[in-house]
This record gives structure tokens, C-alpha cells and sequence, in this order.
């Protein structure tokens, strides 16, 4: 059983709006369905060390074939957002908790359970908490470093807006290999998809941590089917490489119930190519632009390119 805080009304901000239908997937959505011995395995090592994953809380269609692997990410800072963003299925409202001191802990254990090559570890946003959570998301990136030295860390930020410069120096400061905050939209449909933040905050802070160590790869990434044109997704890859960003995701946007956001239209896997080509003809270093695509999927083989990308880059490969 699950030891979960999630309150029963996941979403109280959005009970009161209209369902927006929910389109028929089209046949290039495709997954594998849950199961197997690799996902029960995963699955009780996520139970076991009483973990949260932001496969399960957002619905990742990718589920069924990133636990076979063993590939999870991990949700850290509880169960509930304070944000209410209308694209996401993360519960929203007031955590019920302070934050666990023990969860690092846990999280090392897991990862050095599942072997993990690499790792992405995610949170909720904790705009209650005056740093933001950063200084739990540098224990934990610490704490797996001490248990799994190889193991390379990736982390998927909030965007700490609310914090002062601090939150997010402690975080770089921990040196994780991979620094992702995802823009999630364009800029012109935040006030109606990411309503809590700012685009330029988060075009800022990604460019800060690169400032802050260059050596550090940064990664973002933009949800598609949401209501965007092309052109304004050209816009977003040129801020994104203006604040030398290394690593552009576009997946399409699914809809996890009709209080959310409305999917626009399904992207066709054609328009993810030239998506792709024109991303790479702008300079980033790795591109993941398919359908499928999230964050974190298929994130350990795409940091090994992504490292061989710039050693060619630099002259060492
Ligand atoms: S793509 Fe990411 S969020 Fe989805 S199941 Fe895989 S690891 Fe989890």
C-alpha cells in the first residue's frame, strides 16, 4: 500500500471549471503497458524506501518502458504542489508537511538498489519554504553521490522564484551533472498553462547556472499541442540558446483529465523531425523531439551523447 499524503480532491482549484473533451490519441501514441518483472521490481523499491515518482503522480505514458529498466524519477519535497499549473497532474494546495529529513537517505538507497547509471530526480514546487527547497535538493544530490559515486545526477528544478539568488547557488553548488528547468510553453501561453511563473525567470535562471559553472550542462524543455505555432517555438529554441542552454525535449502535451488543459491539436511525428533539425541547426548540443519525449526519458543513454556531443564540440572526442 501506498503511504501517500495526496489530499482526495487533487486539484481543488480546478473542480469548478468546464471538462474540456478529451481528443482520441492518435495511432502514434503508442506505449507499452505496465507490467513485467523489471517494472515490479522498480516498483517495490519505490514502495519500499516509501518514494514518490513523478512517473505515477503525472501519469507518464512512458511508465510501462522505463520501469522494465529500473528508470524512475524520483519526486522529492512530498506529494503536493503549491503551484497549479492547468497542464499538470501533480496534486496542488498547502503541503500537509514539513519537509523529511530522511528522504535523502532514502533516495540514495534507491538509486544504489536499482544500480542506476544515471539518475533524474525531480519535486513538487515548495514556494512555502523559504529557500525553496534547495538545500534539500543539494542533500540529496549529495547523499547519492556518497552512496553511488558513478552515478551521474540529473535534477528537473522549480524555478525558486520566490527566493533570493541563494536557492540557486546552494543547488549548483552540489554539483549535479545536469541542471533542467523546463520552460514547459511559449511565452505567450504561460498566463493560461504556467500561470505561477515567468517566463523570463526561468529563461534566466538557466542562463545563471551556466554563469555560475560552465561546466554544468544545463537542459530545458517545452510541452507542443498545447495551442503554440511554429514560429513561437523557433522564438523559445533561440532564447533557450541565447542563455546556452544544451539540450532541447519537445514532447507532445497529453491531457490527464478534462479539468485540464485542453490539448490543442496532436503534433504529427513529421513536424517533431523539423522541429528537431531546426533545433540542431541552432546549436544545441542534444535534441529529444518526438511525440514521446518528457524530460526524463531515455535521459541516462542521452547524457552519454550528450557529453560525447561536446567532447567532439571541444576537440577531445
Ligand atoms: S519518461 Fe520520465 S516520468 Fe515518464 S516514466 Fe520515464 S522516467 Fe518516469
Amino acid at each position: 500500500m501506498r503511504d501517500l499524503k495526496i489530499p482526495e480532491q487533487r486539484h481543488p482549484e480546478k473542480a469548478h471549471r468546464p471538462d474540456n473533451a478529451q481528443p482520441k490519441k492518435p495511432s502514434w501514441i503508442r506505449v507499452k503497458a505496465p507490467g513485467g518483472k523489471g517494472y515490479a521490481e522498480t516498483h517495490k523499491i519505490m514502495r519500499d524506501n516509501k518514494l514518490t515518482t513523478v512517473c505515477e503522480e503525472a501519469g507518464c505514458p512512458n511508465v510501462g518502458e522505463c520501469w522494465s529498466q529500473g528508470h524512475a524519477t524520483m519526486m522529492i519535497m512530498g506529494e503536493v504542489c503549491t503551484r497549479a499549473c492547468s497542464f499538470c497532474n501533480i496534486a496542488t494546495g498547502k503541503p500537509p508537511e514539513d519537509l523529511d529529513v530522511f528522504e535523502p537517505g532514502r533516495v540514495a538507497d534507491a538509486v544504489q538498489k536499482l544500480g542506476l547509471n544515471h539518475v533524474v530526480i525531480t519535486s513538487v514546487d515548495r514556494d512555502d519554504i523559504k529557500d525553496g527547497g534547495a538545500e534539500h535538493f543539494a542533500q540529496t544530490i549529495r547523499a547519492v553521490r556518497h552512496r553511488s559515486p558513478k552515478t551521474t545526477i540529473e535534477i528537473l528544478t522549480p524555478d525558486f522564484i520566490k527566493c533570493d539568488a541563494s536557492a540557486l547557488e546552494k543547488v549548483v553548488d552540489a554539483r549535479p551533472d545536469v541542471f533542467n528547468h523546463n520552460l514547459e510553453t511559449v511565452p505567450g501561453l504561460y498566463p493560461v498553462v504556467r500561470a505561477g511563473a515567468r517566463y523570463f525567470h526561468s529563461l534566466r535562471l538557466l542562463q545563471r547556472v551556466k554563469e555560475l559553472d560552465p561546466s554544468m550542462f544545463t537542459k530545458s524543455g517545452i510541452m507542443v499541442g498545447l495551442g503554440e505555432d511554429a514560429q513561437a517555438v523557433k522564438q523559445v529554441m533561440d532564447d533557450m540558446r541565447a542563455a546556452d542552454v544544451d539540450f532541447l525535449t519537445i514532447g507532445q502535451y497529453l491531457q490527464p483529465t478534462p479539468k485540464h488543459h485542453a490539448v490543442d491539436r496532436f503534433v504529427t511525428p513529421e513536424e517533431f523531425k523539423t522541429y528537431e533539425k531546426a533545433a540542431y541547426g541552432k546549436g544545441f548540443l542534444m535534441v529529444s523531439a518526438t511525440p514521446l519525449t518528457r524530460s526524463s526519458y531515455h535521459a541516462g543513454d542521452d547524457f552519454a551523447r550528450l557529453r560525447e556531443a561536446r567532447n567532439k564540440k571541444l576537440g577531445l572526442a
